[in-house]
């Protein structure tokens, strides 16, 4: 109850310092589908996207509302992080939750790799042959680190729990910004839970440690400051048999209940989540490197690799700036030219008036 008013108080200053700090671009990335056969995640992603683009719209959502926030994120999706692993599973090996090559992508990071609990299962969490051995994760780690987000969500499936780090001990980070997290995601459990959810640390939570992990990758490394991982649907009554259904509804009218609800809690979350960034902001005022704008950060990015920094490979956000700016330049020289054309042109020839027809 405490925490519910805490987050509440929250929520309203949120919304007051909304208007007088939010000249950044936020970005939140996204993903969906990291486990095979957790394929109603990848359902909510669509139709997030559908959302998103004006395709569908959402009984009760607000369009003005919805188009003034999203003026100010960018957000990116990853609507299905493990294809091979989802044809495994959709030609009948339903209990499939590794990737093609039978690795766990939430296992194959590198924050705490490799670890194996008593319990360890290669079946389940096969973490690999060594720290990002897997192109999923290859490209998930470059995607992350081209975006650098503000808030991260891993979507999983298989039980109702709202995480944030660590998963691979029992604690949350210390700090504003991890009760702020924690305020977050009462609030999310609260409206769209119905407080059914597990709020907490990933590895305190659930019940077991998890070693090299997604989210525990982008807390500690990429230094996400919002990183989340949402379980969104289980059926602890199915069969441990019935890998289906234990990660999927299984009737039309609890695929819509939560395709609906989980959509519209993303929403909510990219409605408030510049509030709470922002409060977080101003309490850390003094270490700004994360609360750049989206251009000075690849301004610093394009600095950064020209000195041999950390970054790996491609960077596709440096790759949309390059193609922007090379635009601009080409635009720019081409006008330049037919004016100058136009100029030279008046001078040495007669004017269109004094030409016969
Ligand atoms: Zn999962």
């Amino acid at each position: 109850m405490t925490t519910l008013s805490f987050g509440s108080f929250l929520s309203r200053l949120c919304s007051r310092v909304e208007t007088a700090f939010l000249p950044l671009v936020l970005c939140l990335f996204n993903t969906f589908g990291q486990h095979g056969r957790e394929l109603i995640t990848s359902e909510v992603a669509l139709r997030l996207i559908s959302m998103l683009t004006g395709e569908r719209t959402m009984p009760g959502a607000d369009l003005n509302l919805l188009n003034s926030f999203l003026d100010n994120l960018v957000i990116k999706v990853v609507p299905m992080e493990n294809l091979n692993g989802c044809k495994l599973v959709e030609a009948g090996e339903y209990c499939e939750r590794r990737n093609g090559r039978g690795v766990d992508l939430n296992r194959n990071w590198s924050v705490d790799w490799g670890k194996k609990e008593k319990d360890y299962d290669p079946y389940e969490e096969n973490p690999g042959t060594g720290p990002f051995s897997e192109p999923e994760t290859q490209i998930m780690r470059k995607l992350s680190q081209s975006f650098d987000p503000h808030v991260w969500v891993n979507v999983h499936s298989g039980m109702e729990a709202l995480f944030m780090p660590y998963d691979h001990k029992n604690v949350t980070p210390d700090g504003l910004i991890s009760h702020l997290m924690r305020s977050l995601l009462d609030d999310l459990n609260y409206h769209h839970c119905q407080n059914r959810c597990l709020v907490g640390s990933g590895g305190g939570s659930v019940g077991y440690l998890a070693h090299g992990t997604s989210t525990d990758y982008m807390h500690d490394i990429v230094k996400v400051p919002m990183a989340f991982t949402f379980e969104i649907y289980g059926d602890s009554s199915a069969s441990s048999k019935d890998c289906f259904k234990m990660f999927n509804p299984v009737d039309e009218a609890t695929f819509n209940r939560v395709i609906e609800n989980w959509c519209a809690a993303f929403l909510m979350l990219f409605q408030t989540g510049p509030g709470w960034l922002d409060i977080a902001r101003q309490a850390t005022f003094n270490d700004l490197s994360k609360w750049v704008s989206i251009d000075a950060n690849a301004v610093d990015r394009i600095e950064g690799s020209s000195k041999g920094g950390k970054l790996e490979g491609l960077d596709l956000g440096m790759q949309e700036l390059r193609t922007y700016f090379r635009l601009f330049m080409l635009s720019s020289v081409l006008i330049m030219f037919m004016f100058c054309s136009r100029i030279s042109k008046s001078k040495c020839r007669p004017s269109m008036s004094s030409i016969p027809i």
